[in-house]
């Protein structure tokens, strides 16, 4: 099978692998999928005839014919998926994803799927073991990063299983996990979701540093807020970067800091 390294080709093979994604995922006929890098359709074989609406979404222009010959009731779209308007392929809510993703765009394609997560079921995914645990990780934990406090902050995540390099081809260098991450239905109040992806980027660019100084540019009133400004970024929960958003947001629209 030729793979394109720059699409992060890397196709499962492996047969019980497929058929434990498919139980995990467990499809009913009312369900609205989009899978994300269909590839040669591995993955979509075992999910296909089971939901009302199926779209694809594949950068590569080669596998498209193949997948609507095979698939014929499957909506292929021939696209960037970053570059995709996730509001309007989501329109009507309750939208389930999966996918063995290109492991070069996780990140960023895990960012821009958290600001739809009012328009999402769940998502299932094939990711990096090392990207897994960053986003299962918790506060304290080296891995403990801006990804882990947005997926957290976002969504209910589980671990379902580890996938070694031979059940691709070709083989990845690295374990693989699939994930299951769950939007939260009660997540803490958040004025300004830019807010947050400030503090936290600002915070974690600088995470050798205590907070307060990491922060500086800022300008938060430690005490005020009810943080130890010794302590270091990766210490903070989400909790406490969820303040720090607020009393960002309030001050930038002209209110009290807190
Ligand atoms: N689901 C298949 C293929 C996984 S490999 C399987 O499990 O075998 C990852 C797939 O994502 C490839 O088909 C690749 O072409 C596609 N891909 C890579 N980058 C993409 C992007 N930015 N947007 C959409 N698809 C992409």
């Amino acid at each position: 099978m030729r793979a394109r390294k720059r699409f992060g080709q890397h196709f499962l093979t492996d047969p019980a692998v497929l058929e434990r994604i498919g139980e995990a995922v467990a499809l009913s006929p009312q369900d609205k999928l989009l899978e994300i890098g269909p590839g040669h359709g591995a993955l979509t074989e075992v999910l296909y005839g089971q939901c009302g609406r199926f779209v694809g979404v594949e950068i590569d222009r080669d596998l498209i014919t193949p997948l609507k010959t095979r698939f014929a009731d499957l909506e292929v779209v021939n696209a960037d998926v970053l570059r995709l308007d996730f509001r309007e392929v989501f329109a009507g809510g309750g939208w389930r994803v999966a996918g063995n993703l290109p492991y070069n765009i996780s990140t960023p394609l895990l960012v821009k799927l958290f600001g739809v997560t009012d328009l999402l079921h769940d998502m299932h995914f094939m990711v990096q073991r090392e990207v897994a645990l960053r986003l299962c990780a918790s506060p304290g934990n080296k891995t403990w990063g801006r990804l882990t406090v947005l997926a957290q902050y976002h969504c209910r995540i589980e671990a379902l299983f580890d996938v070694p390099p031979e059940s691709f081809n070709p083989s990845p260098k690295v374990w693989s996990q699939v994930i299951r991450l769950t939007p939260r239905t009660d997540k803490l109040p958040l004025a300004d979701p830019v807010c947050l992806d400030t503090v936290v980027r600002t915070a974690f660019s600088q995470r050798r540093k205590r907070v307060s100084n990491a922060l500086k540019s800022l300008t938060f009133d430690w005490e005020v807020i009810g943080i130890a400004a010794d302590a270091r970024p990766d210490q903070l929960s989400v909790e406490d970067f969820v303040k720090l958003a607020n009393a960002l947001a309030s001050r930038k629209s002209g209110g009290n800091d807190k």
